[in-house]
């Protein structure tokens, strides 16, 4: 029975891990590509057209179509991953607060 628990553990840690690397590389990735700017994305945002895009997203490289014109740079996953705007890719304005504050 213990061996059993110890395996469980073991396999359990190799994921925090892997989930820890993969965040990390690419909030590195979202940091080079968009910097530390913040978004300043207001509600429904800006204009967009009503044609299917093609879209990828910058991070994963997911590719997909999209409603209208006003492609997104992030798709939902990297955006919850790297804390960032999904649409403009900029780092969302609480969690900046957050940050600020627990420094
Ligand atoms: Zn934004
Ligand atoms: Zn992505």
């Amino acid at each position: 029975m213990k061996k059993k628990y110890k395996i469980l553990l073991l396999i359990l840690m190799v994921i925090l891990i892997i989930c820890l690397g993969y965040r990390l590389i690419f909030t590195i990735k979202a940091n080079i590509l968009f910097g530390a700017n913040i978004c300043t994305c207001t509600g429904t945002g800006g204009p967009a057209g009503d044609a299917i895009t093609p879209w990828k997203c910058n991070l994963c490289g997911n590719e997909g179509m999209h409603a209208n014109t006003a492609v997104s740079k992030l798709c939902d996953r990297c955006a919850l991953i790297t804390g960032r705007c999904a649409r403009c890719g900029h780092i969302k304005n609480y969690i900046y607060k957050e940050l600020r504050r627990s420094l």
